[in-house]
């Protein structure tokens, strides 16, 4: 980390009020903020000497004290399909990855939210690889701020805007990094910012039900849940976080969330398509019974396999079969396709480079060996 990184605020991260507030505790005044942030993240500008409605004083004073300083970006690929895909370094060293995804007139980015993640759910490369550390706002809005920048502002004008949505389904669960990922989501929606609409910016959760009651008091943005199994045993298995919030008390604390929305928008269920797992015709009933008692949709997302699991991916015909079921109920669900294969650049299955701080990995990868020393036995 250089020295300048730990004495200079970084001003990326600040939402609105948050500027305000910064502006103030240095002698300027209120208004300055919203100055400040619609250079940064509707300008794209991060040197102050660019800022010329601040005066000469000012800009040198925000010099000394402050910074706007988004991750490095180290490497990108563009895939064929269009979805671009970022590795950037984030303070510490890590490596997190963001994807966009081009669909029609939508731009979905795809934001991670801590490096690695510490849940360690069964068929998911980030919990396999441990966790390192929380994002801070900076660098969570930092994902959004490149990215906008790299397709070439303007954020302001809804109709060539790039980025029009955002989901939290990166490398990480969002709800164990709650203050800054709140903070960068106010950014998202901020009109001085990028004006995004809640119902375009989607958080992602395993369901750790505390914060999720929390996060029903302090924002209203659009809400996935992962729920990859329609019964307890099972979840227990796949998404171990359920041992601790079973489905009854999850689905309660979303009952809470969708009450507290003006709208009524429902929640999206993601479900992991699992070969022999959790695909069976019995399972998509009970499933469908489930979600009878919420308001919800529901994505079908096929697995994508990563080196060292035993998981495979449901076959076409096994998830369509399954959509059927549910849609003869009455749900509405949607099978998610797959993009950027060619850049491996799949939503929720972003690999990253963590440094894990868990030991978790250095256990799976002692796992892996053992199976390729079996693998390697003559039979
Ligand atoms: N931690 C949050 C958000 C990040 S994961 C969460 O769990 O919801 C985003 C989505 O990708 C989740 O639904 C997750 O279950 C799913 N996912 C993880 N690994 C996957 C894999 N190998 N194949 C398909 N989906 C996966
Ligand atoms: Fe963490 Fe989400 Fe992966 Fe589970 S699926 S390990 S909560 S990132």
């Amino acid at each position: 980390m250089t020295e300048t990184s730990v004495e200079k605020v970084n001003l990326l991260g600040l939402t609105l009020p948050k500027m305000e507030a910064f502006c103030l505790s240095i002698g300027e005044k209120k208004f300055r903020g919203a100055q400040l942030v619609k250079w940064i993240h509707q300008q794209g500008v991060t040197d102050f000497d660019q800022m010329t409605n601040l005066s000469k004083s000012f800009r040198d004073q925000l010099k000394s004290i402050a910074e706007v300083r988004p991750p490095r970006v180290t490497f990108q690929g563009d895939s064929t399909d269009g979805t671009r895909k970022w590795l950037m370094e984030v303070d510490g060293g890590s490596k997190i990855e963001t994807v966009y995804i081009p669909d029609g007139d939508r731009g979905t980015l795809c934001v991670s939210s801590q490096v690695g993640c510490s849940l360690d759910c069964s068929f998911c490369s980030t919990g396999k690889q441990g966790f390192n550390k929380n994002l801070t706002a900076a660098e969570i809005i930092g994902q959004v701020f490149l990215a906008a920048k790299s397709f070439g502002l303007p954020v302001k004008d809804s109709q060539k805007r790039s980025v029009t949505n955002v989901v939290m389904m990166g490398m990480g669960e969002p709800l164990l990094n709650f203050e800054p990922v709140v903070d960068a989501m106010a950014l998202m929606l901020e009109d001085q910012a990028y004006c995004l609409s809640k119902r375009r910016v989607t958080l992602s959760t395993s369901g750790v039900v505390p914060n999720l009651n929390e996060l029903a008091k302090v924002t209203d943005v659009a809400l996935a849940v992962s729920l990859h199994a329609p019964n307890d045993a099972l979840r227990n298995e796949l998404v171990p976080i359920n041992r601790k919030y079973p489905i009854a008390v999850l689905f309660d604390s979303i009952r809470n969330y969708l009450d507290g929305l003006s709208d009524n928008r429902s929640v999206t269920f993601e479900y992991t398509m699992l070969k022999g797992v959790n695909d069976s015709d019995a399972l998509a009933h009970e499933l469908s019974a489930l979600a009878k008692t919420i308001r919800c949709k529901i994505n079908l997302i096929p697995f994508n396999p990563f080196p060292g699991t035993d998981y495979e991916v449901s076959s076409r015909n096994r998830i369509y079969a399954f959509q059927r079921i549910l849609l003869a109920d009455g749900h509405i669900v949607t099978v998610r396709k797959t993009r950027g294969d060619d850049i491996d650049a799949a939503c929720g299955q972003l690999a990253g480079q963590v440094a894990d701080k868990t030991k978790r990995s250095a256990r799976y990868i002692q796992l892996q060996d053992v199976t390729a020393q079996l693998d390697q036995v003559p039979h």
